[in-house]
């Protein structure tokens, strides 16, 4: 007799980086028994079947999750509206829905919105990814070490809650819970503002070139490194700071601040100034990666 599956049957609404590497991690940890991959491509579908990231394909959402037992929305934040409102009438009372999204507080309350029974919906956001698109770029190994943010509120079914933890974590995941606003107040300033801050800085310096010289040809690793999320998917990066103002301006007003008080210092001539904010700058990023090192 072989041991069932943590999931029987698994719809991955978006098979692209995210919900291809997850259906991908699932099949490697015999985690999952059968994978449906949903979409709207035909051509996309068919490569992430033939790339044996998923068992069958639909681009029929509704008729997808009709049997399902676990759905994953890992779509653009911008089309969850859409997907709930296709998905809610033909759940099986049974199924637990998750999410990979990348601001939580704008999942929940689409789920209120639309789902018959919302405590059956268990936000998660594996904070793992790439600047590249697609289910050609899904891997296995994606979210191994990296943590998943649960941010279920104190109506959450516990057992879908302990289902979805037990699924992030046969991903490879380290899975932790917290508050959705916390969430999407702290990832506002680690992962939306360098999002924001790379995009602008690289059309501000795209606008230095002039009829003798591209300036991009003058730059090398550090300007690699830091702009290197300037890749990312602008539609999707759009879709994040939409759901995501509040917070994402909050932290601008911050950066803003720290800006003008660097600018004031380089105004000034002030070396001791300047000096200091690297200084404490540096030691934070190190302390940062040293605990990092550590699997903090
Ligand atoms: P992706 O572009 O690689 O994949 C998105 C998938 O959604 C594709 O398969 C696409 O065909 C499908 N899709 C897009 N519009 C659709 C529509 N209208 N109807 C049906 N399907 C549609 O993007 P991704 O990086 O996998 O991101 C998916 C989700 O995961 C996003 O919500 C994002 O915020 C979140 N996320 C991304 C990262 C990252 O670094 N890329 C990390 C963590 C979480």
């Amino acid at each position: 007799m072989t041991d069932q599956p943590l999931i029987e049957h698994l719809a991955v609404i978006g098979v692209g980086l995210i919900g291809g590497s997850a259906a991908r991690a699932l099949k490697k940890a015999n985690a999952v028994g059968r994978i449906t991959g949903v979409g709207r491509s035909q051509p996309r579908l068919a490569k992430a079947l033939k790339l044996g990231v998923v068992d069958d394909t639909s681009s029929d959402m509704a008729a997808a999750v009709r049997d399902a037992d676990v759905v994953l929305i890992a779509v653009p934040m911008g089309i969850y509206a859409a997907v709930f409102k296709a998905i809610a009438g033909s759940l099986p009372a049974h199924a637990i829905i998750t999410d990979a999204g990348s601001t939580k507080q704008h999942a929940i309350r689409e789920a209120r919105r639309f789902l018959s029974d919302p405590n059956r919906f268990v936000p998660a956001h594996p904070i793992a990814g790439a600047e590249h698109s697609g289910v050609e770029a899904s891997n296995a190994e994606l979210f191994c070490n990296h943590l998943c943010l649960l941010t279920p509120d104190e109506n959450a079914d516990p057992e879908a809650v302990a289902k979805i933890a037990a699924m992030w974590a046969a991903c490879g995941c380290r899975v932790e819970k917290m508050c959705a606003d916390e969430h999407d107040d702290f990832l506002a300033a680690v992962s939306h503002l360098p999002h924001v801050v790379a995009y602008a800085l690289v059309n501000a310096v795209n606008k230095e070139g002039n009829e003798r010289h591209d300036p991009f040809r003058f730059a090398a690793g550090g300007f690699r490194d830091f702009t290197r999320i300037a890749s990312s998917s602008p539609s999707m990066w759009r879709d994040i700071v939409l759901c995501n103002r509040r917070s994402i301006l909050a932290k601008l007003d911050g950066l803003e601040a720290e800006l003008g008080a660097l600018r004031q210092a380089i105004n000034d001539g002030d070396g001791e100034r300047i000096a200091d904010m690297f200084t404490s700058a540096k030691q934070a990023r190190d302390a940062w990666l040293q605990r990092r090192g550590k699997g903090a």
